[in-house]
Parts: C-alpha cells; structure tokens; sequence
C-alpha cells in the first residue's frame, strides 16, 4: 500500500491496476497493429426454427495481436471508440464480411454490428455505401445490427444515417433489445426492420415467468409493427422448447452453434441450401 499526500493509506486495489494496465496495452497495441491482417470475423448462424435452416449469419469481429493474443470484441471494441479506432476498424471488417459472404449461397444473409461512433460519422457513412456497392453483393442480403445507444447520442444524425442505410436496400435491426432504457420510444421511431432480443431474457425464461411474458409480448410487438424478432443467447434445448411454445421463429445462440469460421460457415450455408 502507498500513502496519499495526507498521509492516510490507501487501499491499493491490484485487480484494478491490473485491469487499468492490461486497457492500456490494448489501447497502445490497437494504436500500432496492423489491423488489416489481425482482425478477422467469425460467422454465428441464425437459425429459423420452423424448418431448421441457416437463414444468415451474424459477422463477430476477433482481433489477433502478436503479443497479447486473441482480443475479444467485448474488450477491444469499447477502447476503439474511445481512442477513435472505430469507424476504421468497421471498415477493414465490413470489406473481409462481404468478399467472404459473397461466397455463400443467395438465400443467406450477412449481419454486421455497426458502432455508434460509425452512424455519428457521416464520413464512415459514406465510406460503408461505397464499400457495399463496390462489393457488388446484393444490399437486400445485408443487415446491420445497431444499438439504441447510437441514438441516444444524437438523435438526428443517427436518423439520417439510418435513412442512408435503408436508401442503400439493406436491413437494419436493434440489437440487445430489452437492455436500454426506452427502447419502445426508438422502435416506431426509428426505420428497423427487425428487433433482436437480448439473451438476458432468454437465460431466465424458464425460471422468471416475466421474462416468458416479456418474450410474448415483444414478439406480439413485432407481429404487430411488422417487424422481424430474433432471439439471441439460446443455450440449451429447454429454452428452445419454451421459446417454440411461445411463438419464437428465428433464433440464435450456442445451442445451435458458436461462432464458425468463414470456410465451416460456408459449408453450413451450402449444407441448408441443399436440405
Ligand atoms: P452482440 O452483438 O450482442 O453479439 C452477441 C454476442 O453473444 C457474441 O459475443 C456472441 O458470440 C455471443 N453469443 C452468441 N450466442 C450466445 C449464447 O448462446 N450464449 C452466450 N452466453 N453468448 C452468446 P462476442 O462475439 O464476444 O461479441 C460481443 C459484442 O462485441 C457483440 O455483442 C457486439 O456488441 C460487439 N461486436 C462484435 N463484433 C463486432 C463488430 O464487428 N463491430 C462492432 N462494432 N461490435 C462488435
Ligand atoms: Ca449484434
Ligand atoms: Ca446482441
Ligand atoms: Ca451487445
């Protein structure tokens, strides 16, 4: 322990030293690393429960860095907003997550995570619709997940780029439905097309009965407002049973599968084009 200037001790706290130097090494590493070549996607696929087939599949970004190893998402992303990383590292991601889907078959579709920092630049606006149709894949086939933190920040930017995107042809979904603060103000004012809902409302369904009432009632929102529901995080085959039972269609989650790499993806979408 060290002595602050008044002499009194303090308590010094080594998990958060150690959490405040490991964000430091990321920051410093994200800073000079060759982005181009360490990031990569790996592909988790959405599933419609109602014929088992891979209808698409949610691009997750991973980050190798040479010396601290593989970086999650959850980790390194919410330092690139800080730092202003962001809206670069979403453009090297959106370009490899079009080459690779292009490979897949017509039916499956590519949904991407976008930042918020992404919809507040106008520039990465502008720089996404050139990569998309520079791409030559078909806007009807892309989705971008959005958080209602990108409005939250600005309202009015967060619209117009909105309107861009659905100018484009693409799709738009709120992702972590349920874990903000006023996401029914945001879902009839804003232009989505479909809601994701948050697995925190997946993992206690069947012990929470509010949670199966809340599942029931969201997806009777989106039957009502014309808008697609996915549930993220189902993990086991009783959630799914419960989930089935409540109405749920597209689904999403480690009971299905993990997060593939380009070349498994690709062999799964091929695989349920064929059945
Ligand atoms: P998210 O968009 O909500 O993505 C879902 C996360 O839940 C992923 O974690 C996924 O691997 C994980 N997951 C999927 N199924 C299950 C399940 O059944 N149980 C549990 N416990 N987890 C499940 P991941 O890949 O670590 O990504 C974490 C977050 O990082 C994402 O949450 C998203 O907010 C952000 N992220 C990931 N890729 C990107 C990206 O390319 N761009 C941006 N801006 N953010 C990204
Ligand atoms: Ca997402
Ligand atoms: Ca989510
Ligand atoms: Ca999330």
């Amino acid at each position: 322990a060290k002595r602050d200037r008044r002499g009194g001790v303090v308590v010094f706290n080594a998990d958060q030293a150690e959490r405040l130097d490991r964000q430091r090494q990321v920051e410093g590493a994200l800073l000079s690393a060759d982005l181009d070549h360490q990031l990569f996607l790996l592909y988790q696929p959405i599933f419609d429960i109602r014929d088992n087939r891979c209808v698409g599949f949610e691009a997750l970004a991973r980050w190798h860095d040479e010396r601290l190893g593989l970086i999650s998402p959850g980790e390194f992303v919410p330092i690139a907003e800080h730092n202003g990383r962001i809206n670069l590292i979403t453009r090297i991601l959106l370009a490899k997550a079009l080459s690779e889907a292009k490979t897949w078959p017509s039916g499956t579709y590519l949904s991407f995570n976008l930042s918020p920092h992404d919809l507040a630049s106008a520039d990465t606006m502008l720089r996404i619709i050139s990569l998309v149709q520079a791409s030559g894949f078909d806007p009807c086939r892309i989705n971008f997940e959005i958080t209602e933190t990108a409005v939250i920040r600005d309202f009015a930017q967060a619209i117009e780029s909105l309107a861009l995107l659905r100018n484009l042809g693409v799709s738009v979904s709120l992702d972590d439905f349920g874990t903000g603060y006023s996401s029914l103000t945001y879902v009839h004012k804003l232009p989505l097309s479909k809601i994701k809902i948050d697995r925190s409302f997946v993992s206690d369904v069947n012990c929470r009965p509010a949670s199966a009432k809340i599942i029931t009632s969201v997806l009777s929102l989106c039957r009502e407002l014309d808008l697609g529901a996915i549930i993220e995080g189902v993990e086991t085959q009783e959630e799914l049973e419960t989930l089935k039972a409540l109405g749920a269609q597209v689904v999403q989650g480690y009971y299905f599968s993990k997060p593939l790499t380009p070349a498994a993806a690709r062999s799964l979408a091929l695989n349920a084009g064929a059945a």
